[in-house]
């Protein structure tokens, strides 16, 4: 599957989640607009408003590479919320 961002492409895969620095849950991840093979990639087991707010959260990566993740973080957890509220998810 290919996920196409502003006119860019990125080879999409599901991968196992993984922990960091301890505690931070890794469950997507994308490369840069400007590397060759990109990749985005998201954990599999995401379901509903969640696989919808961490496709959202990387495809503003893509979108951005420059923007912060704190934004990115707080404006797909806003969508999530957001979208609950039309009961666009079935989980
Ligand atoms: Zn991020």
């Amino acid at each position: 599957m290919v996920i196409t961002v502003l006119g860019r492409r990125w080879k999409f895969e599901w991968f196992k989640r993984y922990t960091i620095k301890g505690d931070i849950v890794i469950v997507g991840d994308c490369s840069s607009p400007n590397e060759k093979n990109k990749r985005l990639r998201l954990a599999k087991g995401l379901k509903g408003s969640a696989l919808a707010e961490e496709l959202l959260h990387e495809m503003l990566h893509a979108a951005g590479w420059h923007v912060t993740e704190e934004y990115i973080k707080e404006f797909s957890s806003d969508y999530r919320k957001a979208a609950e509220k039309f009961d666009l998810f079935q989980e």
